[in-house]
């Protein structure tokens, strides 16, 4: 599997996918990514060693994804991106966060602020249609409230290409989190494992009336393939 990538569009950044010890909730009905997590902590440190060194700091950025929360990450790893951010002059890092982890946040933000480095915190609500997200997706954000979800946490991920969606309900989507994230990443859903399948009329629906217009919007993300970002093969928080 591919670890590290280069992403050259939009917020300009390199990324790697680590391993920690697996999302603690794993209930999403659509996901299966949390399979790629390790309890042998050692084990995880190596692996994640050899992937760091990969990292040039060619753009000041750096994204970390481990298919859960930072929070599932070891001790070890984490002080280890905060060396590499200093000795490869990266300035932002952006972290992926599971919404029951978000208390997590302000702690992660201070520690590597002490180095001068700024994160950013990714989360995934896949849709703000709370009765669809919770009784379709088992998110279990029990939220309901747009600007409330957004609070601690920088970016959103949306989940669209699902049976149920319309037109109408992923342009409000993306209009929300346009409003309350500073930037938002659309996943297409591709077959997994999952009971839960693409449903190509609604994919369609996207990339010929939505797409065209936020393709270029340099806030939003769009992975059409969930190995867009050329790390993976399995999708990511
Ligand atoms: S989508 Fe995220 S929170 Fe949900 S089961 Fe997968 S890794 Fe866990």
């Amino acid at each position: 599997m591919d670890r590290y990538s280069i992403i050259k569009e939009k917020n300009k950044r390199e990324i790697v996918l680590l391993r920690g010890s697996g999302c603690k909730w794993r209930r999403c009905t659509f996901c299966d990514y949390h399979l790629d997590f390790s309890g042998d902590e050692a084990a995880n440190f190596e692996l994640n060693k050899t992937v760091l060194e990969s990292v040039t700091g060619i753009y000041g950025r750096l994204e970390v994804i481990n298919s859960g929360s930072f929070t599932d990450l070891d001790e070890n790893t984490v002080a280890l991106i905060r060396s590499l951010c200093v000795n490869k002059s990266i300035h932002t890092l952006f972290f992926e966060c599971y919404y029951a982890d978000r208390g997590r946040i302000p702690a992660l933000r201070s520690y590597f602020a002490e180095d001068g480095i700024d994160v950013k915190i990714k989360t995934g609500v896949e849709t703000f249609n709370a009765d669809f997200r919770e009784n379709v997706l088992n998110k279990g954000i029990a939220e309901t409230d747009p600007e409330k979800i957004a609070a601690g946490f920088d970016q959103a991920c949306l989940l669209f290409g699902l049976t149920g969606q319309t037109e109408e309900s992923m342009r409000l989507d993306i209009e929300t989190g346009l409003r309350y994230f500073q930037r938002i990443c659309i996943n297409i859903m591709t077959p997994n494992t999952t009971a839960i399948k693409p449903d190509d009329a609604v994919i369609r629906t996207f990339i010929e009336n939505i797409y065209p217009e936020y393709k270029d919007n340099a806030k939003v993300d769009i992975l059409l393939e969930n190995t867009d970002f050329g790390v993976g093969g399995i999708k990511h928080e």
